[in-house]
């Protein structure tokens, strides 16, 4: 890229983040600095998503209830603990797209995909197969290997792996199908990361959900990447189930309550196999601590525990911020990031730079999954070195998030600066 190229971006850059109404969200967040308190480019929030301001009064708020009430807080907190899950059910179930009776926090995610797998992967002698991306989520593989255990089936056997188009990079709609057409008969369960937490590909779920079901199987999403960043509008597309994290894009902290979907048609359901707990009976009937398993008619019937409220208290303050920011302004300012981002990446010279995340808006997020030729992790040590916060992957991918909520469409032209001068220093 020439110089006069440079400034060009460099202005470009400028006049999309003046011209941004959601610019004023970044000072909602505590931005975090380096060593000498110099601000880092943060694009990690594919990650860990940086803590709103108001997390702390929320989370100080049942801390001081919790001092000053004791167990009294279960009903005399100012948000009441016994039922303050469902303080996070409507605007979650905006997220991802679902009914309120759809959705329940609790329990984290890996947890959560094993619960529903309990309920929604039922193999039989004919039907037993899992289909899963060939890149998925490390956790998810060892989840589907040992449920194909648990009942006796070799993974080699029970697993199948949907494998993206070698030159792009990509998943296509034509291997999905053919694998389905090959194997569908067998297959009892798909479960797809959605986006794809390595190259970034957001899939077609309602394409994925109706030739799956035409076979006969069962449809699960993993969307850890995709709840606060693309609209997976679950109770239309029909998913069977879902989960996802609360600490990715969707800024809860580390380690903190996950979500889960259950499709209104599945909720009230009570021949389903499942493992229950307390917190799954009936609310009205908890206490008297009967025999008999009632399950709430709704996703919460999957509850096990009372959940821990200091994580649901960060998960309120997020999506307070959410709510004001509005779900369309974030989706319409993030693709305009991930494209200005591929944009910059065209014009370094020589293909040295390429992405394997796809470029039309509908099959992306924020995150977009950078490879350069010949590099290794060197290369991203030494922008790390010059205060990056990104993320490698073996072998030769950077996944950079910039979030619509806190990056600026500057700090990306700074981005790529700094990778262009990497890339032509090494
Ligand atoms: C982040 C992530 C997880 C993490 O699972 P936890 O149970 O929260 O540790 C699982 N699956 C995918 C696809 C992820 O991206």
């Amino acid at each position: 890229m020439q110089n006069a190229d440079i400034i060009a971006s460099k202005e470009k850059a400028k006049e999309l983040d003046q011209a941004d109404e959601l610019s004023n969200f970044r000072s909602k967040f505590h931005l975090p600095v380096d060593e000498n308190g110099k601000p880092l480019l943060y694009f990690c929030g594919n990650s860990l998503g940086l803590q709103p301001k108001n997390t702390s009064d929320h989370v100080h708020q049942e801390l001081e209830d919790w001092k000053n009430l004791g167990v009294k807080g279960h009903t005399k907190a100012r948000n009441p603990w016994m039922p303050y899950h469902e303080f996070l059910t409507e605007p979650m179930s905006k997220i991802v797209g679902a009914k309120p009776q759809e959705v329940v926090m609790m329990n984290t995610l890996s947890v959560n995909l094993h619960l529903m797998m309990v309920s929604f992967y039922q193999p039989t002698k004919k039907r037993y197969k899992i289909l899963i991306e060939k890149d998925a989520f490390p956790s998810d593989r060892y989840a589907v290997e040992s449920q194909l255990k648990f009942h006796d089936i070799d993974p080699k056997d029970g697993l199948l792996l949907w494998e993206p188009d070698e030159l792009s990079g990509c998943y296509s709609k034509a291997s999905f199908e053919r694998i389905i057409e090959q194997e569908g008969d067998v297959i009892a369960l798909v479960l797809i990361g959605c986006p794809n937490y390595y190259n970034g590909q957001c899939f077609d779920l309602e394409h994925i959900v109706q030739r799956s079901r035409e076979k006969g199987s069962k449809v699960g999403f993993d969307l850890a990447h995709g709840a606060g960043n693309i609209q997976p509008n679950l109770h239309d597309v029909e998913a069977d189930f879902a989960v996802w994290c609360s600490y990715k894009y969707l800024n809860s902290g580390p380690g903190s309550v996950a979500g889960c979907f259950v499709h209104e048609k599945h909720i009230a359901r009570t021949d389903i196999k499942r493992f229950t707990g307390w917190w799954g009976h009936q609310a009205s009937t908890r206490f008297q601590m009967p025999d008999d398993f009632q399950p709430i008619p709704t996703a919460e019937g999957w509850q096990l525990s009372n959940p821990p409220v200091l994580s649901l208290a960060a998960i309120k303050a997020s999506l307070e911020v959410f709510d004001n920011a509005g779900f369309d302004r974030l989706r319409n300012k993030s693709v305009s990031m991930s494209n200005f981002l591929m944009e910059l990446l065209d014009e370094i010279p020589d293909e040295m730079v390429t992405y394997i995340t796809p470029r039309s808006a509908t099959e992306k997020g924020c995150q977009v999954s950078i490879r350069v030729k010949n590099s290794d992790k060197d290369l991203f040590e030494r922008l790390s070195a010059q205060n990056l916060v990104a993320d490698w992957r073996e072998p030769d991918v950077i996944r950079i998030a910039p979030t619509p909520l806190y990056n600026t469409f500057e700090e990306i032209y700074r981005f790529v600066e700094l990778l262009r001068s990497n890339v032509h220093a090494g």
